[in-house]
């Protein structure tokens, strides 16, 4: 079967009453027979629920068809991407350990690895990307990790999976990958050999803007380590979340073409704007690894971004004018999202972390949706005329 039937097909086991849709299985704790039905359950000698903060029939469903989706043995859910995030580094890692990556991380992600786990004496050096010279270079005795996002969260930045791969794999490290903007349906990075597959399913999983969600697929001795320490600490997913997040799975592929269809003809429409000092995709030739995004996505994605001549001031305008693009700092809904990151996603990273990253004043993201193309189109390029011609008055003043 195809994995768009699979992510349609694959369902909790019907109970009695041969509902069609998954009930949604609202409980805390599950009941035993017996207690030696309990014992033996306790004993991993029989499978079976037995608390939710463990395992739960939705939150079960919602890993098996995430797995499937990234090609990865085994997986976990958690409450929410970051929760996700941190559990698979806190569960491997201990005092001592070192861990290699990229500068163009989501910003709570360069948070936890520069201020929190350091606290318990796990390290970290940040590199530059796409260059695979300085991941080499900063591997050290102690490095365990190696962790990156592609694309990046903003900048678009892309990894070479392939080649960081091969790295770990000659170093002897886990590689993770937030496969976030990606999503399984244009990239699976264990394909390339990745060990672990993080996401936050609150994006694209969800497609709606509605639910907070993460996920760790990968391998099943490493997912084994995260599942312990998740059991005992708690960052569970909660059922009710599960089940939207499982439904939407059953969309993902219709929803990330059309995504990135809209994404890329928007990204065509605007390159070249004279408000703007450039337009990135990574399906645009103009990107400066459009090669590689050639060779490790079947498709652009949704997120491209705009620099706008006039800085803070211009995108403050911009924003004012649009009629249809919401503004707020979540990415992966319907709706088309534009997001100021030097104001807020990554508003706590130092003026030296954000240029490093090719975040300016003028930079926006753009979660582009499922609306009419030429709506959009319409709504940005009149938008930008007015933030340009703002600037411009300014100026002669
Ligand atoms: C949003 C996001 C996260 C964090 O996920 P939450 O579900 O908000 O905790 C991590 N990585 C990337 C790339 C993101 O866009």
């Amino acid at each position: 079967m195809k994995k768009q039937t699979k992510a349609i097909r694959i369902q909790a086991e019907r109970s009695q009453n041969r509902e069609h849709s998954v009930p949604l299985y609202l409980t805390s704790s599950f009941t035993f027979e017996s207690v030696e039905q309990g014992r033996a359950i306790f004993a991993e000698e029989e499978e079976g629920n037995i608390y939710s903060r463990y395992m739960n029939p939705n939150v079960d469903e919602f890993v098996d068809k995430m797995c499937m989706l990234e090609n990865t043995e085994d997986g976990l859910a958690f409450a929410s991407g970051m929760a996700a995030n941190f559990a698979a580094i806190a569960a491997l890692l201990k005092s001592g350990d070192h861990v290699v990556a990229s500068k163009a991380l989501f910003g709570s992600a360069i948070q936890i690895l520069s201020k929190i786990t350091p606290k318990w004496g796990i390290t970290c050096t940040f590199v530059d990307g796409h260059d695979m010279d300085e991941w080499e270079k900063a591997i050290q005795p102690n490095t365990r990790f190696l962790f990156c996002e592609s694309p990046s969260n903003p900048g678009l930045d892309l990894i070479d999976l392939e080649a960081i791969a091969q790295l770990k794999a000659k170093h002897n490290l886990i590689l993770a990958v937030d496969n976030c903007f990606a999503t399984p349906v244009i990239q699976t990075p264990a394909d390339w050999g990745a060990d672990l597959i993080i996401h936050s399913a609150t994006k694209y999983i969800d497609g709606q803007g509605r639910v907070l969600g993460g996920v760790v697929c990968g391998r099943e001795d490493l997912i084994k380590e995260i599942r312990f320490f998740a059991r005992h600490t708690g960052p569970s997913m909660s059922p009710f979340n599960a089940w939207v997040l499982s439904k939407s799975l059953e969309t993902i592929h219709l929803r990330m073409e059309k995504h990135c269809d809209n994404a890329y003809k928007l990204a065509q429409a605007l390159e070249g704007n004279t408000a703007l000092i450039n337009v990135k995709y990574p399906f645009l030739s103009s990107h400066p690894q459009f090669e590689l995004a050639k060779k490790q996505m079947k498709m652009g994605g949704a997120i491209m971004t705009i620099d706008v001549k006039g800085g803070f001031e211009a995108v403050n305008e911009l924003s004012k004018h649009l009629k249809i693009a919401s503004i707020s700092p979540n990415l992966g809904d319907t709706r088309t999202i534009i997001t100021h990151p030097a104001s807020t996603t990554h508003s706590k990273l130092t003026l030296e972390q954000r240029a490093e990253v090719g975040i300016t004043d003028g930079l926006v993201r753009i979660a582009v949706g499922l609306e009419a193309l030429e709506d959009l189109i319409e709504d940005f390029e009149q938008a930008l005329e007015k933030a340009a011609a703002f600037i411009n008055k300014e100026e002669v003043v």
